[in-house]
């Protein structure tokens, strides 16, 4: 078997509760984690490199930028078959789409975590680390970006999100389901996802402020962006992609200052659409120069927009790379 790397960046698959009234605090050494797998399960082959132990909401695009440079001499080794990324579940999915973005391998990146600490009863990590070390083992894995693997299913990064605060099963991709799955030593895929031919290079553009739309929200949780030196803005519209009538005005004062303006839905699953024409409907916003971005979640289309600002890419080619899925 050929030899896969194990990134460490923290999250709860390497936590641990060494005081109750603490709580899971991270392990300094994850390395008992690595010898069960060793000692129990055969897998010699596998080579760990700590990156940092940090919990999601410590994450950042940096961070994102920053882990991408770290696995890139990993994947160039010729002896390693892919590179496994063991991360908080919290922003895991934001982390894996950074990534697909830029992967410019043919090798897999796999990136999972655990939902229990390894003090608790039922701790999903050991399951979920060993299952991501046999998709990143398979050759079948390659050339399909980077993937999230949890409790048996390999999910494409586009489409994954945390759906479960709690739940083990929480990792869907709420479309279309998952590529495949992992049963025993078997990685099964059962479908493909068409890739982008779009390779961004490891750089971003920030800040990009991403607002939810409600029910009777103030004009003013947008407008309050007009004058800050924002480089773009994501905003979660209503279903098919439809904003409350008092955001029109403010919406149109940031495309006039040439600040990208991108649509998605507050709804978890499918596509914004220009069908209505109110004022905030879909066609109205893109009458006034609003961008859809399609299935995206505001999440995803956030660090989307920030990484095609860093690719210095206009306002056209923005068009099309939020469009093209
Ligand atoms: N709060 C933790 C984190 O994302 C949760 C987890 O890893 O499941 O780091």
């Amino acid at each position: 078997m050929g030899k896969v790397a194990i990134v460490m960046t923290g999250g709860t698959i390497t936590m641990k509760i060494f005081d109750p009234a603490e709580g899971a605090f991270p392990m300094q050494d994850a390395s008992d984690i690595i010898k069960v797998l060793n000692d129990t399960l055969g897998f010699e082959n596998l080579v760990t490199h700590p990156f940092s132990m940090i919990p999601s909401p410590s994450m950042t695009l940096e961070k994102m930028q920053a882990l991408k440079n770290f696995i890139d001499p990993l994947l160039a080794d010729p002896e390693i078959l892919g590179v496994v990324i063991t991360h908080g579940t919290d922003a895991l999915e934001e982390t894996a789409f950074y990534l697909d973005l830029v992967h410019g391998s043919e090798k897999p990146v796999v990136i999972t975590g655990a939902m229990k600490n390894a003090s608790e009863i039922g701790y999903d990590g050991f399951n979920n680390l060993v299952s991501a070390l046999y998709t990143a083992q398979d050759l079948n894995s390659q050339n399909k970006g980077v993937l999230v693997v949890m409790n048996y299913e390999i999910h494409a990064a586009w489409e994954v999100t945390k759906t479960h605060t709690l739940n083990l099963d929480t990792f869907k991709s709420l479309s279309f389901g998952p590529l495949g799955i992992i049963d025993g030593e078997h990685v099964i895929y059962y479908r493909l996802r068409n890739r982008w031919s779009y390779r961004f290079k490891n750089d971003f553009h920030s800040p990009v402020p991403l607002v939810t739309t409600y029910a009777g929200i103030a004009a003013d949780m947008i407008d309050q962006f007009v004058d800050k030196p924002i480089k773009g803005i994501v905003i979660e519209a209503m279903g098919r992609g439809n904003v409350p009538p008092q955001l029109v005005d403010p919406i149109e004062r940031l495309i006039a200052r040439n600040i990208p303006v991108i649509v998605v839905s507050r709804v978890p699953s499918g596509r914004v659409y220009d069908t209505y024409g109110y004022p905030g409907g879909g066609k109205d916003l893109i009458k006034k120069g609003a961008i859809f971005g399609t299935d995206l979640t505001g999440l995803k289309a956030r660090i989307l927009l920030m990484i095609a600002l860093g690719n210095k890419l206009p306002k056209s080619e923005l068009q099309t790379v939020f469009t093209y899925q």
